[in-house]
């Protein structure tokens, strides 16, 4: 099925990124509320129509740790991402002061399996993980979305936005190091590197980075089996990094798969006390 413009009633703005907003919408002719991403792209028709040939091999296999794809079109030189509206919206926004283990549990299965399908089903790395990038709703789930289906995608989006520090080198071994990282992140409610910015410029962040001893979730709040299953993900040699595979038999994944965890009521009361949080400001 081909979604078009013409289709869609635009409601809200859900967020900006770096390449667009993406807008709350709803499709007449299936009574589908959606997410539309909005990719700003400098390309000719011959481009643009690869790109959404690259995207439409989503159509053919669907995860329940994968946001959906609805299809995609492009109007002028913008392609417009139709996908699953994810209600409880991105992680980034919901992880407060820290989520507690099992729910950072939870959340890492989820990830570690979407990943895992991403690469064994679709033979692609993400290329994005990060909480902004890891999507629930209200009944619990945790989904990945902008994962780096469309080659032609990607290399137009390094073209069009070259501030953008690109590398050639990405593999499946940065997706697991870049998992370590947001797992800290929602744990600790903070990212673990200071942010660039006047004082601390981006030459200081990246060596930060590849100079420093990796960051480690602390003592006390994670078990044993957490704190090593993160450890294991910033190896900073990326050939001594597990594999997914090696990830789903770490005894941090043991622990809480059968674990019944609430996120239901996690992911209702993380959304509640964001709202909150935005009245006041
Ligand atoms: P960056 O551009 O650096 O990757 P980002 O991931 O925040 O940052 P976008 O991917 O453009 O940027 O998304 C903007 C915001 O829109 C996200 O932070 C998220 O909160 C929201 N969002 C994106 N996709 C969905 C979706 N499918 N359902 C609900 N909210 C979404
Ligand atoms: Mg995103």
């Amino acid at each position: 099925y081909k979604i078009n413009k013409e289709e869609l009633v635009l409601l809200e703005e859900l967020g900006k990124g770096q390449y667009g907003t993406v807008q709350k919408v709803f499709h007449k002719p299936t009574n589908v509320t959606m997410a539309m991403k909005e990719i700003r792209l400098e390309l000719d028709e011959t481009k643009l129509n690869q790109i959404l040939m690259e995207l439409n091999i989503l159509h053919k296999s669907q995860s329940t740790y994968i946001v959906d794809f609805y299809g995609a079109f492009f109007i002028e030189s913008c392609v417009y991402y139709c996908m699953e509206y994810m209600d409880a919206g991105s992680l980034d926004k919901l992880y407060g002061e820290g989520v507690p283990e099992n729910v950072l549990a939870k959340i890492t299965i989820a990830m570690v399996k979407g990943l895992k399908f991403l690469k064994d089903e679709l033979n692609i790395i993400h290329r994005d993980v990060k909480p902004t990038n890891v999507l629930v709703n209200r009944e619990g789930e945790v989904k990945l979305c902008d994962f780096g289906v469309s080659g032609q995608l990607i290399q137009s989006l390094a073209r069009t936005h070259p501030e953008r520090i690109q590398t050639d080198t990405y593999t499946v071994q940065s997706d697991i190091w870049s998992l370590g990282l947001s797992m800290l992140e929602l744990g600790t409610g903070k990212y673990p590197y200071p942010i660039p910015d006047k004082k601390i410029g981006m030459f200081a962040q990246l060596s930060a980075i590849v100079d420093g001893v990796p960051p480690v979730l602390p003592e006390g709040r994670f078990s044993a089996e957490c704190r090593d299953f993160v450890a294991q993900c910033l190896n900073k040699n990326p050939q001594n990094r597990p594999t997914y595979a090696q990830l789903l038999e770490h005894p941090f994944f043991e622990k809480y798969e059968k674990a019944d965890v609430d996120m239901k009521s996690w992911a209702e009361q993380a959304y509640s006390s964001r709202k909150d949080l935005l009245k006041q400001t």
